[in-house]
């Protein structure tokens, strides 16, 4: 008997009859005598809608009501999904994160969980009862309703698995498990047996949505171990796992891409010392991270080109900070671009392995395609290139590389 918390996200809970094949799921490992707990995404499109319906409401509106409006979603699959249950005559109750309790920080439409109160669900367990328990939400110490951020759902699913002590989060979704990259993009993408939590949340953190960032960052520490699925097929997934225990190590696991940035380029700023300061200070101010940055200066004139990627939302408040100290700064001309694309290759193999970038940066020159900007790290290495050329840059890394299914 084994205690283990089976998340199904959007797709696997997309109307009644997928919602049906995932309740069977959870009754055939009941029936074997595991004891299970599932948690529940809102079903596909549902959050997209009530968070229209916010702005539709009113463009700024309050984060608290955002908050209640879209809990919404995940309340009616817990609820749908412990009716399919019962009618299945497996013992089942939804569970609203209120109710639970999980409790979060205040920050809503980003809350951070804090902790989960266990004690109810331990009681139901006990007595063979399925508790199913809405994703991406909790309570705020004003005792409001939290959300926990797009994708939360996972971030539910192993928080509860790491509170539950359970023996394994399971994470079933609409793709056999974690790829090399995205399978989507890439027809020849591969699904990975394993992959260590930290190569994950690199991948995560450079825009495989496959896992929330948090929800990886939560394993890690915790050791929760989590298996990424399919809710359609019976076929073995993907399991996070630590490096000692991957056999054989590849160069390159995986590769991702995000179109979440924006860039800036700041032209004819004068070359003195205290130019990064001038220019990095305010946008820090602002509270506005900022990621890749380039340099260079034409020695006969004295004057620096900065370039410099900015999160795309955040394009507007970054331009007013640079406008605001332009005469600080001294730039002659400022451009800035959103159709672009970051690209990254990851692989803990780098770390003990040179001309990682180098295959990268003689690949993307073999097809044509300009860099803008370049970041590396112990274990990836991201490119910024413009947004048109996203398929064909994965596509020719991904073969550079060997990732290629046969
Ligand atoms: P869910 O609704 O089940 O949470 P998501 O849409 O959030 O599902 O995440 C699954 C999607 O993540 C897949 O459909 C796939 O397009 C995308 N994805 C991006 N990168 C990867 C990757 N490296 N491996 C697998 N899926 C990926
Ligand atoms: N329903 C939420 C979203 O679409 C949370 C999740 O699916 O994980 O972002
Ligand atoms: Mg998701």
């Amino acid at each position: 008997m084994a205690r283990i918390v089976k998340k199904f996200g959007g797709t696997s809970v997309g109307d009644m009859e997928r919602m049906r094949r995932a309740a069977l799921r959870v009754k055939r490992a009941h029936e074997a005598g595991d004891e299970v707990a599932v948690v529940v995404s809102a079903m596909a499109g549902e959050t997209n809608r009530l968070i229209a319906l916010c702005q539709e409401a009113s463009p700024l509106h309050d984060a608290r009501e955002y908050d209640t409006v879209v809990a919404s979603g995940e309340q009616v699959s817990a609820g749908l999904f412990a009716i399919l249950l019962q009618s299945m005559g497996v013992p089942a109750r939804s569970w609203t994160g209120w109710q639970v309790p999980v409790r979060t920080s205040d920050r809503h439409g980003a809350a951070l969980i804090e902790e989960i109160d266990t004690r109810r669900l331990e009681e139901r367990l006990a007595r063979r009862e399925v508790p199913v328990m809405t994703g991406f939400q909790g309570v705020g110490p004003d005792r409001r309703v939290t959300t926990l951020g797009r994708g939360g759902s996972d971030t539910s699913a192993v928080a509860l698995a790491a509170a539950l002590h359970a023996e394994r989060c399971d994470i079933y979704t609409d793709v056999d498990g974690v790829f090399t990259t995205d399978p989507r993009i890439v027809a020849k993408a591969r699904k990975l047996e394993r992959i260590t939590y930290e190569e994950m949340l690199e991948m995560a953190s450079l825009g495989a949505k496959v896992l929330q960032i948090r929800s990886v960052a939560l394993a890690m520490t915790h050791g929760v171990r989590v298996q990424v699925r399919s809710s359609f097929n019976e076929v073995s997934g993907t399991l996070l796992v630590n490096e000692d225990e991957i056999v054989e190590q590849e160069l390159v696991t995986g590769l991702a891409y995000s179109k979440a940035d924006a860039v800036i380029t700041l032209y004819g700023v004068p070359d003195r010392p205290g130019r990064a300061a001038a220019v990095f200070g305010p946008l820090a101010e602002a509270g506005i991270i900022v990621d890749m940055i380039v340099q260079s200066t034409t020695p006969a004139d004295g004057h620096a080109e900065i370039t410099f990627t900015v999160p795309a939302e955040e394009l507007g408040r970054a331009l007013d900070a640079l406008e605001g100290a332009r005469e600080k700064i001294g730039f002659a001309r400022l451009e800035s671009n959103s159709d672009v694309v970051k690209i990254s290759v990851i692989g803990i193999g780098m770390r003990s392995h040179a001309g990682v970038a180098n295959t990268m940066f003689a690949t993307l020159a073999e097809k044509g395609v300009p860099i803008l900007a370049i970041s590396t790290s112990e274990i990836k290495v991201s490119v910024l290139i413009d947004a048109a050329y996203t398929e064909l840059a994965l596509r020719a890394l991904h073969s550079a590389y060997g990732l290629d299914a046969a």
